[in-house]
């Protein structure tokens, strides 16, 4: 059977997070205080329910303990979100991540046993940034503190070169996992394979690593 999941909190962040869950088949149980919010998601999705996720014995009563996992989009309420986490992590349900508002909500959340906390703004600024400082790093995704990957575009310092002659595992630390060209993606990259100009490159490494080859692409670009 296939994993079930419950949202609560259907903001923006919310309501596209059970959205996509719906649009990929997975069952999904909306839950808001809010009537207004729940009767628009109503149209979509096969199960929304108002019901207040401070109030414990309303979540016992809609069985969220055999969700496998719950998603807290709360967001502003900061006293709602925590006390939601810890109503659902006491009621024993085994994965519950939680949207975070800032480092302290989060510090909190972790605390009383969230088991993933995220921070869609925050992460979606340093992708914007990295992309602004940039206009050859496509997107960023980070996977830890210390390690991301990169898409970033190739540019004249790649033309012609083949991921051996380019040495960016010696040069920058840095792997390339896919090469993507015109919509293609090449996900098993040999060291013969030649890169063009305006290809993708999905690179992993370490932050420090990934920032001195983004500069190779800026210094490239700009000049
Ligand atoms: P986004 O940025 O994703 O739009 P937000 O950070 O502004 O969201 P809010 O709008 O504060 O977050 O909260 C998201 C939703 O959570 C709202 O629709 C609100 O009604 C709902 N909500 C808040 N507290 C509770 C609660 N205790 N029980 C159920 N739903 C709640």
């Amino acid at each position: 059977m296939s994993k079930q999941f419950a949202v609560i909190g259907l903001g923006r962040f919310g309501s596209s997070v059970a959205k996509t869950l719906h649009s990929m088949g997975y069952e999904v149980l909306a839950i808001d205080r809010d009537s207004g919010r729940v009767q628009d998601l109503a149209q979509i999705l096969m199960h929304v329910i108002e019901a207040d996720s401070t109030d414990e014995m309303a979540l016992k009563a809609l069985g969220i303990r055999n969700f496998d996992v719950v998603v807290v989009a709360i967001g502003e309420d900061i006293q709602a979100s925590i006390m939601t986490t810890l109503i659902l992590k006491e009621m024993g349900v085994k994965k519950v991540v939680v949207k975070a508002q800032n480092d302290l909500h989060g510090k909190v959340l972790e605390k009383i046993g969230a088991d993933k906390v995220v921070y869609p703004e925050r992460d979606m600024g340093i992708r914007l940034v990295h992309n602004l400082i940039s206009p050859n790093i496509l997107d960023y995704v980070e996977l830890s503190n210390d390690y991301s990957i990169i898409e970033v575009k190739a540019s004249k310092f790649f033309d012609g070169e083949t991921l051996q002659s380019l040495n960016i595992r010696q040069r920058f630390g840095c792997n390339v996992m896919a090469i993507k060209r015109n919509d293609k993606y090449n996900i098993t990259p040999s060291a013969k394979d030649v890169v063009r100009t305006g290809d993708t490159l999905v690179v992993i490494g370490h932050n420090d690593d990934l920032q001195k080859l983004e500069e190779v692409c800026v210094n490239d670009y700009e000049a």
